[in-house]
């Protein structure tokens, strides 16, 4: 079983520079690709911020900006492609939010989600991932620091299923000290045990500046000997991105050790076998 449980449903990029397409149409696009690269199911989870319901609990300018949609057309678009019998599944890409956790997750609970991923993007209301953000204010070994931090308490506060690109802060290629890198990944490995969460293999770090899948080698092998399962992730945006570089995740997962992947529904997880890759259509984008 090959599963990828992060991506974004957008449509053509005609519908504007940011074009969110709640249509089944739309999921058709992403399935596609999917069966041509050999992935059995996909896990749509767009960012809680851009959903019009969530709008209450944001801070910055960048949220707030794109808090637009509602969330009943997304859900509605992945529940009817499921009802046809698409393999997809209904996750949300869910900050972590200081202040704002416990009303998020309430303002969430009413939608029939099959898995959350839990992410952290921000520390301090500062970004991680885009510049200058946190890295302008702190040295990089705190950077660290405080990303390790966030990461944990979001682990262990039971509200999300899946951790994302568990090791985000090398986004830039920037690295601590070897000291504090054991340490941030050593919270992070007892935090994912403790709060039941699964790790994903995103690769999408291949298509940032650090040119690296998340996690590194060092943090999944640790986190496949402590016991915490596994997803794979593409974090696309545009449909020709789903289970892109998947053949060097699985590489990934083996060396790591995994021989199960985590599938989720109604956000309860059973382990299948990992792999194998199988295309399954002829349409293979470039
Ligand atoms: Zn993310
Ligand atoms: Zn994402």
């Amino acid at each position: 079983m090959i599963v990828d449980y992060h991506m974004h449903l957008r449509g053509s990029v005609a519908a504007g520079p940011e074009p969110l397409v709640h249509t089944v149409e739309a999921i058709e696009r992403f399935v596609e690709v999917a069966a041509a690269r050999g992935v059995d199911e996909i896990g749509f989870t767009e960012h809680d911020y851009y959903f019009r319901q969530t709008r209450e609990v944001w801070r910055t300018g960048y949220q707030l900006e794109r808090c637009l949609f509602d969330i009943e057309d997304y859900v509605g678009a992945v529940v009817e492609a499921k009802r046809r019998g698409l393999p997809v599944k209904l996750g949300l890409e869910v900050d972590w939010w200081p202040g704002g956790n416990e009303r998020l997750h309430e303002l969430l609970a009413p939608y029939p989600w099959d898995f959350l991923l839990g992410s952290v993007h921000w520390v301090d209301d500062l970004a991680i991932d885009f510049e200058p953000g946190l890295w302008a204010v702190r040295s990089v070994d705190d950077v660290w620091r405080g990303y390790g931090a966030a990461v944990s308490d979001l682990a262990r506060s039971g509200l999300v299923d899946v951790l994302a690109h568990p090791d985000l802060a090398k986004v830039f290629g920037r690295r601590p000290s070897a000291e504090v890198l054991r340490e941030v990944q050593e919270q992070i490995v007892v935090a994912a045990l403790a709060g039941g969460c699964a790790v994903e293999i995103s690769t999408a770090g291949l298509r940032k500046p650090v040119g690296e899948l998340y996690p590194s080698p060092e943090l999944l092998s640790a986190c496949c000997q402590a016991g915490v399962p596994l997803t794979l992730a593409s974090d696309a945006h545009v449909p020709d991105n789903v289970g892109r570089d998947f053949d060097v995740a699985l590489e990934l997962a083996r060396v790591a050790g995994y021989e199960t992947v985590t599938v989720f529904e109604g956000r309860v997880a059973r382990q299948e076998p990992l792999g194998p890759l199988v295309p399954r259509a002829q349409l293979v984008p470039a």
